[in-house]
C-alpha cells in the first residue's frame, strides 16, 4: 500500500475512493492479473455489497492507464528497467485519474504523450463495459463519478430512450421509430442530426463528464443535438463504452458496431445469465402462424406498392422480389408441414443440419440467402415506412429474418450437427389479445395446411453458448471478464462458454458473522419433512407445515420488515397459495404482515413492487411478506435492501423442467461433452450436474437478496431437507460449491 486512496497491485497503482476491505484488494488484483496478459479471461464472483461495480472499473481503468504508459515507452524504444524507461513510465501512469485527454484547438490529444518525449499518442485498449439494463449502466456511471478517473465515455442506447425529435420520440415501437428517424436521417431532415458533426468538440463534457441517458437526452435537447448519434460518434473516442449485453451477442447489433471490438477488454457486469443469453442469441423458435403471417405482410406490402406510395428510406422491394420471397415462405410453410413426427403430441428432434435441407425445400441456400436477407429487410423497411398509413410494423419478418441470420453464418456443417437441434412440435393455440386495432397483427394470418393437419412450430436451438462468445472472440477481443455476485457452480462455466478462465475467484463477503443467519430448514414446526419435490407433491402435510413455518418467521421478523418467499415455480406457488386459503394458514400470516404475490404478467410488476415496497415502509407497519418464485424477475434484479429484505425463505428447489425437450436435449449435450472438455483440460460437466447448477444458480440469485451492502443483516431459510446435500456438497459436485461460497460459510444444520 503506498497511501490511504492509492494502492499498489502487481506493478498497477490503484486509486480508490475508500480504503478497501480486504476482499476487495483480492477481486481488483485477480481483475488486474487477467488484464496483464492477452486473451486472460476471468471469471470473478463476488457478493452483492462488496463493491464489486467500483472495483472492477478502478482496477481496469489503473490497469488501461499503466497499459497506455507502457506502450508509450515501448514506442520509444526504452525499456521501463533502465533508469530513463522507469521515469519515464511512471511520469506517463502518475496521477492516476487524471484527465486523460486534453481538448486543444478544438482535437483530442493526449497531455501524457509528452511533446518532450516527441512521441504521437499510444492507442490504449478501449474498455467495453456491458451489462444487463439500461439502468444498471447508469448505476455504474454513478459509480465511475464516485472514482478520480475520468476516462472519456460514451454510453449507446436505442433510439428509444434517445430520441429528442418532437414527433419521433413519441412513435410507438422500436421498430416504427427506427424507421421514421431513418427517414428524416436519409433526407435530412432532423435538425437534431445535422447538428452531430463536430459537436463533441465543441462541447467536450459529452466525451469527459460521464454523463448517463438522462443527462445526455437533457444536453440533446438543450443543445438542439440527437444524443442517439452522438454517443455513437463518441463511441470512435471513448476510453470506457457502456453498453447492455445484446449489443454484443445479438449478430446484427454487434455487426453493426465492429469497428470497437477489436483489442477491447470486455468487462460482463452482473454475468450469471450470460449461458442461457448467449445460448439463445444463437437460437430460434418460428411457428407456422409466423410464417403465414410473413406472407400476410408480403401481400400488404403488394397492396402498398400497387398504391402507389412512394417509399424514402431504402430501395423498396420490386414486385418480382415480393412474388419471390412470397413463393419461398410458402414452400418453407410446405416443406415443415411435410416432415414425419411421432408421438401424441406429435414431436422429432433432428440433427441440427436438416434445418439446411428444410430451408433448401424451399430453394434457399448459403449462395442465394443473402440475397433473401436484403429482400427481407427490404420489405420489413417498406412496412415500417408504411407506418403512416395506419400500419404498424409485425415481429414476423424480423423473426424470418433473424432465423436465415441465425442458419445461414454457420458453414460448417459438423459444428452444426453437434451444436445444434432442430426439433420439431405442434404449435401451441395462441393465447391472449394481439396488438392494437391498426396493427397488421390483426389481418388473420391464411395457412396452407391440409385439412386436418395442425400447425407446427421450429426450435432450432443451439446448446453452446461458446458459439456466440467465439463469435464475440472473434472480433479480436484481448481479454473477457465475467463478473456478478452469483457465478458458483463455477465448474461448468468453461465448458459452456467452450473459453479457458484462468482467472477465477470466489470472493468472500464483507459482512461480520453477527451479520448473517443461514440455515437447511429439514422439517417445520410439527415436525413434518419438508421436501416439495414432485414425488412429494400429494403431501399436504409437508405443504401445511411449511406454511406454519412462513408464520413463525413472519411473526419473528419484526414491525416495518419484509419476508421474501421464494417457490421453485409458479405451479409451486399456485399450489401452495391454494392450500394455505383452504386451511387456517393463510389467515396466519396475513394476521402477522401483508401478503403479496409475483404476478406472472409483466404488466402488474411494478406496481406489485411499489405496493410491498410501501406497505414496508408505511408507518405503523408490520411489514410485509412478498410471495415469488425463483427465476421470476423479483429474485433476479430487484434490490430489497435492508428491511424490504430481512428473511429469504426458498421453499424448494427450482430445477428446469425434467421433461422439457429442450431440457433433454442439453443434459444429452453436456454428457457428450465431457469427453472433449476432458481432452481439452477442462472441467467436465455431466448433463446431471448441469441439471442441478441450474436449480443452484437460480437459489443462489434468490438469497441474493438479503445482504445487500455491508452493514446489511438477515436470514435465509432454505426449506427442503434435500438443501442438506447440496450444503455439504454431494459427492460429484465436490470439486464446486454449489451454493454461493459466502452462504455456505455461515450455514447451520
Ligand atoms: S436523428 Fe435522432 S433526434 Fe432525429 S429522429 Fe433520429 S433519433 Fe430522433
Amino acid at each position: 500500500m503506498t497511501a490511504v486512496g492509492e494502492y499498489e497491485l502487481r506493478g498497477v497503482h490503484v486509486a480508490f475512493p475508500f480504503e478497501p476491505y480486504p476482499s476487495q484488494l483480492v477481486f481488483m488484483d485477480r481483475v488486474i492479473e487477467a488484464l496483464q496478459a492477452p486473451h486472460r479471461n476471468a471469471l470473478l464472483e463476488s457478493p452483492t455489497g462488496t463493491g464489486k461495480t467500483l472495483c472492477l472499473l478502478c482496477a481496469s481503468l489503473a490497469w488501461r492507464q499503466m497499459h497506455k504508459a507502457q506502450r508509450q515507452v515501448d514506442q520509444l524504444g526504452l525499456a521501463p528497467v533502465t533508469a530513463q524507461g522507469a521515469a519515464m513510465l511512471k511520469q506517463l501512469a502518475a496521477g492516476a485519474g487524471g484527465r486523460e485527454r486534453e481538448w486543444l484547438g478544438g482535437r483530442a490529444v493526449a497531455p501524457e504523450a509528452p511533446a518532450q518525449f516527441g512521441m504521437a499518442p499510444a492507442v490504449a485498449c478501449r474498455i467495453i463495459y456491458v451489462s444487463r439494463t439500461h439502468g444498471q449502466l447508469s448505476q455504474v456511471v454513478r459509480e465511475l463519478r464516485n472514482t478520480t478517473y475520468r476516462p472519456n465515455v460514451s454510453i449507446l442506447g436505442s433510439r428509444q430512450q434517445y430520441c429528442v425529435h418532437h414527433d419521433v420520440k413519441k412513435v410507438p415501437g422500436g421498430q416504427r421509430q427506427n424507421a421514421q428517424c431513418q427517414k428524416l436521417v436519409a433526407t435530412q431532415s432532423c435538425q437534431f442530426h445535422r447538428n452531430v458533426v463536430d459537436h463533441k468538440y465543441q462541447h467536450k463534457e459529452v466525451l469527459t463528464d460521464a454523463l448517463d441517458i438522462e443527462d445526455l437526452v437533457k444536453h440533446g435537447e438543450k443543445h438542439k443535438v440527437c444524443p442517439y448519434y452522438l454517443t455513437r460518434d463518441t463511441a470512435n473516442d471513448a476510453d470506457v463504452i457502456f453498453m447492455p449485453y445484446n449489443y454484443l451477442t445479438d449478430p446484427a447489433s454487434r455487426k453493426s458496431l465492429a469497428h470497437l471490438w477489436k483489442d477491447s477488454v470486455v468487462i460482463f457486469d452482473e454475468a450469471h445469465n450470460m449461458e442461457s443469453i448467449c445460448s439463445e442469441a444463437a437460437s430460434f423458435d418460428l411457428t407456422h402462424t409466423d410464417i403465414a403471417m410473413c406472407v400476410t405482410e408480403v401481400d400488404r406490402c403488394t397492396s402498398i406498392k400497387e398504391s402507389g406510395i412512394e417509399f424514402t428510406t431504402t430501395e423498396p422491394a420490386t414486385q418480382e422480389e415480393l412474388s419471390i420471397l412470397k413463393i419461398i415462405l410458402r414452400s418453407f410453410e410446405d416443406a415443415l408441414a411435410a416432415l414425419p413426427l411421432k408421438g401424441s403430441p406429435a414431436s422429432a428432434t433432428f440433427p441440427g443440419c436438416k434445418i439446411y435441407e428444410l430451408f433448401e425445400t424451399a430453394g434457399v441456400k448459403h449462395d442465394n440467402a443473402t440475397e433473401l436477407f436484403a429482400m427481407v429487410s427490404k420489405t420489413m423497411s417498406m412496412l415500417a415506412e408504411a407506418q403512416g398509413a395506419g400500419i404498424q410494423a409485425n415481429p414476423s419478418l424480423k423473426k424470418f429474418s433473424d432465423a436465415l441470420e441465425a442458419v445461414f453464418k454457420a458453414s460448417d456443417m459438423a459444428n452444426c450437427n453437434r451444436l445444434y437441434k432442430m426439433h420439431i412440435t405442434e404449435e401451441p393455440e395462441r393465447k391472449g389479445k394481439r396488438a392494437g386495432p391498426q396493427s397488421i397483427t390483426d389481418l388473420q394470418p391464411t395457412l396452407t395446411l391440409k385439412p386436418g393437419q395442425k400447425p407446427r412450430q421450429i426450435g432450432y436451438w443451439c446448446f453452446s453458448a461458446g458459439v456466440t462468445m467465439k463469435e464475440i472472440l472473434d472480433q479480436g477481443v484481448r481479454n473477457v471478464v465475467l463478473a456478478s455476485g452469483t457465478l458458483s457452480p463455477m465448474s461448468s462455466w468453461a465448458t459452456e462458454m467452450q473459453m479457458n478462465f484462468e482467472v477465477k475467484l470466489e470472493n468472500k463477503h464483507v459482512i461480520r458473522e453477527d451479520q448473517l443467519l443461514a440455515a437447511v430448514v429439514r422439517k417445520g414446526p410439527s415436525g413434518v419433512t419438508l421436501n416439495s419435490s414432485y414425488k412429494n407433491r400429494e403431501n399436504v402435510q409437508s405443504v401445511d407445515d411449511l406454511g406454519n413455518l412462513i408464520v413463525n418467521v413472519c411473526r419473528i421478523v419484526p414491525a416495518n420488515s419484509g419476508v421474501l418467499v421464494f417457490f421453485p415455480s409458479y405451479a409451486a406457488l399456485t399450489a401452495g397459495t391454494e392450500r394455505w386459503k383452504q386451511g387456517s394458514v393463510w389467515d396466519r400470516i396475513s394476521k402477522q404482515k401483508q401478503i403479496f404475490i409475483e404476478p406472472r404478467e409483466s404488466g402488474s410488476f411494478k406496481m406489485t413492487i411499489c405496493a410491498y415496497t410501501d406497505e414496508v415502509d408505511r408507518a405503523g407497519s408490520n411489514g410485509a411478506v412478498l410471495m415469488a418464485v425463483c427465476r421470476g424477475k423479483m429474485s433476479e434484479g430487484i434490490d430489497f435492501a435492508d428491511r424490504h429484505g430481512r428473511a429469504v425463505i426458498v421453499t424448494g428447489i427450482p430445477f428446469p423442467a425434467a421433461f422439457d425437450p429442450r431440457v433433454v436435449l442439453k443434459k444429452a449435450f453436456m454428457d457428450e461433452l465431457m469427453p472433449e472438455a476432458r481432452a481439452e483440460g477442462r472441467e467436465a460437466v455431466s448433463g446431471e450436474q448441469w441439471y442441478i447448477q441450474q436449480a443452484a444458480r437460480a437459489v443462489n440469485q434468490a438469497i441474493g437478496r438479503v445482504i445487500r451492502h455491508r452493514n446489511d443483516y438477515g436470514v435465509i431459510l432454505l426449506c427442503d431437507e434435500r438443501f442438506a446435500n447440496w450444503t455439504k456438497q454431494a459427492k460429484f459436485l465436490k470439486k464446486s460449491n454449489v451454493l454461493v461460497h459466502w452462504c455456505c460459510k455461515f450455514i447451520v444444520y
